[in-house]
Formats: C-alpha cells, sequence, structure tokens
C-alpha cells in the first residue's frame, strides 16, 4: 500500500479498531479527563509536507513529492499571531522547512518578535541553500532540533541512509564551527528508535551520542528521546508486520499518568500548511480537528477560546504518555519573553 492509499480516514479507523481500553477512558479511570491547556505559548508551524527524504518512522508521511507549501499570507498571519499572543516559541516544522521558498524571509519576520525561534531539520535539507540559510539561522539565534537516528554507520543497512548519514555528519560539523552546539547557539539531536521498542533512557543515550560524537570533534548540547507514535509510515509498518497490538499494549503496559500534565498540546497549536489549527503534529497528521470550528484556522486565533477548549484525543495519544513520555514537550519549552540574547 503506497502513502496516498493509507489515509488519514483509514489510520484513524485502525487506531479506533485496536481492542485497547481506550485513551480517554483511560483518562477517565485516572480523574485526568477532559484534558485541557494550561496555556497557549507556543505555534508549532508546518510549513510544507515536502521532504528531501522519505522516513519508514514519518508521522507526516513526507516526502519529495509532496507539494503543501504554506503561503506567504499565512505565514504573514502567524507572525501577527506571534506578536499580538505574545507567544513564547515558534517551532518550525515540516516535512522540511528549509525546502519553503520563502523560509529565510519567514525566520527574518519571527526575528522581529519576541519569541524564541526553533527549527526542527533532518541537517541534509539545510544542503539545499546552505549559505542563506545558516546566516539567517545564527543572525536570528535559531535553536536547532535535529534528526540524527544513528551514530553508527555501520548500523546502517542501506547505502541510501549511510549516504544520510554521512551528510549529517557534515552539516553538525559546519553547525558546530559557526558555533552551534557551544555556549550560545543550542543545537539538540533528537532521536526515535529505529525498531518497535520505546527509547532508551535519554540520559545515557545523550552520554553515548556525546562520546561517540565527540571522537568526530562534534558537541551538541542537549538529546531529546521520541517515543514512534503509531501514525503515518509507522503505523502501516507495524499493521503490515502485524506488529500494531503489541506495539499499542507496549505503550498501554506504558502509561505513566504523571506524563499527562506536560503533554505537549497543552501549551501548544500546531498551523498546517493551509492555515488550519489542531492541537498537535500528530493530530494534524490525522486530520483531526481541534474544537470548537470557530477557532479552527490561524486566522481566527483567539488565545481565550484555545485555553478552554477540551483537547480532541485518540488512541494515539498513548505514545505521548508512556514511561517518563516523550520529549516533544520539552522542545516547546520557552516561557513567554525568554528569547535567549
Ligand atoms: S521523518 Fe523528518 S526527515 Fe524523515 S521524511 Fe519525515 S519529515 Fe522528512
Ligand atoms: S498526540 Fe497530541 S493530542 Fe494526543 S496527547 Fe499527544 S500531544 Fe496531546
Amino acid at each position: 500500500m503506497d502513502d496516498e492509499e493509507f489515509s488519514f480516514e483509514r489510520q484513524r479507523k485502525l487506531l479506533e479498531k485496536v481492542d485497547v481500553l481506550g485513551f480517554e477512558e483511560q483518562l477517565k479511570q485516572n480523574n485526568l479527563y477532559p484534558l485541557k491547556p494550561k496555556e497557549i505559548n507556543s505555534l508549532d508551524i508546518s510549513l510544507t509536507y515536502k521532504c528531501d527524504q522519505k522516513c519508514r518512522h514519518c508521522h507526516v508521511m513526507s516526502s519529495p513529492s509532496r507539494k503543501e507549501m504554506m503561503s506567504k499570507d499565512i505565514m504573514a498571519e502567524a507572525v501577527d499571531t506571534v506578536r499580538e499572543y505574545d507567544i513564547g516559541t515558534v517551532e518550525l516544522t515540516g516535512g522540511s522547512p528549509e525546502l519553503h521558498p520563502n523560509f529565510t524571509w519567514f525566520i527574518d519576520r519571527l526575528g522581529q518578535t519576541d519569541a524564541e525561534i526553533v527549527l526542527r531539520t533532518n541537517l541534509t535539507a539545510i544542503k539545499t541553500n546552505e549559505k542563506p540559510i545558516l546566516d539567517i539561522l545564527t543572525k536570528n539565534r535559531v535553536t536547532i532540533n535535529a534528526s540524527l537516528h544513528s551514530i553508527n554507520k555501520k548500523n546502517l543497512k542501506t547505502k541510501k541512509d549511510q549516504e544520510i548519514y554521512d551528510k549529517s555528519i557534515e552539516m553538525l560539523k559546519k553547525l558546530n564551527q559557526i558555533g552551534y552546539g557551544k555556549e550560545n547557539l543550542e543545537l539538540n539531536l533528537v532521536y526515535n528508535p529505529s525498531d518497535y521498542n520505546l527509547p532508551q533512557n535519554e540520559k545515557t543515550l545523550e552520554k553515548q551520542y556525546k562520546k561517540k560524537l565527540r571522537e568526530k570533534d562534534i558537541d551538541f548540547n542537549n538529546l531529546f528521546t521520541l517515543t514512534n507514535m503509531p501514525i503515518g509510515r509507522f503505523l502501516r509498518e507495524i499493521k503490515n508486520r502485524d506488529k500494531l497490538d503489541d506495539y499499542m499494549n507496549l505503550l498501554i503496559d506504558n502509561f505513566n499518568p504523571d506524563t499527562v500534565k506536560n503533554v505537549m498540546c497543552r501549551e501548544l497549536v500546531s498551523v498546517a500548511p493551509n492555515g488550519r489549527l489542531y492541537d498537535c503534529g500528530f493530530n494534524q497528521a490525522l486530520k483531526k480537528p481541534i474544537k470548537p470550528k470557530k477557532v479552527d484556522k490561524i486566522t481566527k486565533f483567539n488565545e481565550k477560546e484555545l485555553i478552554n477548549r477540551k483537547i480532541n484525543l485518540g488512541n494515539h495519544c498513548y505514545g505521548c504518555t508512556a514511561k517518563k513520555g516523550s520529549s516533544c514537550f520539552r522542545t516547546q519549552k520557552n516561557p513567554k519573553n525568554t528569547k535567549p540574547q
């Protein structure tokens, strides 16, 4: 089944049909329902679903053939919203945000607000327009959260994965040379497991990555581990390999009620390339709408209404609450008005 056939409707049906205690029911049993936001301090903006890579775990099902791009009008509306509502952090995601033709223009506009800007990058997409992109990132003190799924090239089975690894290492070195991963410019790595398990202990993995990358003269600030969400290509893979029930049971067996207070949907809203708002990027991938409808677009942003909303949950949410929780909320950490100097 190709990406187009594995539609969001199909994914949502699959997740609803899994024979487990529903996530909402789980929260009810733990006196945590309904789940409501604490504040709206971050905007997670998906500029495009296009990506120069096509990863097997990608929840957005991004690839070089995706065409969705945010219009300049919606980008300008997002900048106005950040300024008007004093949003603390703006995280740029995709796909590969760097592939958007107005990427550098957008960062410069956001740089004129008080928000901290965070770029989620796969490292290889920076290559497309390296010089201007790196200048704009340093000028606006953009925090970089970069995916690096392995530190051992020899563990990578395909030639393509090895090439991606080489390009990523080369870009990390370049980022170090211009000051990233040192004192003032933050460079974090983001890790997803390559198998069907939960991530290892974050601090232990961070130590291993730091030691191994130091041997290559590479420094970074923090490593964040993310749980693979049972949506998109990862859902298709576990379904095809008859591992869906096992994976969902793994998430549920590790359900930790203490993580619920920190799930990222309690602090952010996610903006799709077409300007629609969602409770998070995962709901965006599943096209699970934010409610109420009167605030479902960036043009209808209303902080009071959004804080009072009930978050639209589903069984995929178990991916955010297993063990110590997924790190996505820690990549969105800045309180209002604490832009790095
Ligand atoms: S996981 Fe990231 S790098 Fe991989 S295809 Fe998706 S957006 Fe691109
Ligand atoms: S998947 Fe989204 S809505 Fe569900 S708990 Fe995680 S952040 Fe919240």
